[in-house]
């Protein structure tokens, strides 16, 4: 079906988060990037799509307190700024991993 599967999603440390996927490949994010683009209707408008949220507004340190899984398809993040209404969706983590490929 599709690559944006994840075997393991984790903390490598504070500020990252990292994950495995079914076909090997290995992502990791910088929590707060994360943060700024969550797509939530708080942060990104629903209709027009603009940006809603302040990267201002977001705290330097902020990272996940818990990351809960939301079906097969994503991730819900509670964060320490305490926003928790943004799922990112496997495909859309798949997608923002600007990781260049090993091989
Ligand atoms: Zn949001």
């Amino acid at each position: 079906m599709s690559a944006a599967t994840p075997t393991n999603v984790f903390q490598v440390d504070r500020q990252t988060l990292g994950i495995d996927w079914a076909d090997g490949a290995k992502s990791q994010y910088n929590v707060r990037e994360l943060r700024l683009c969550c797509s939530c209707a708080s942060c990104v408008h629903e209709w027009t799509g603009e940006k809603l949220l302040d990267d201002g507004s977001i705290p330097e340190d902020v990272a996940p307190v818990s990351i809960e899984n939301v079906g097969l398809y994503g991730l819900r993040i509670q964060w320490s700024d305490g926003h928790n209404t943004g799922i990112y969706t496997y495909e859309r983590l798949r997608a923002l991993d600007r990781t260049p490929e090993d091989s």
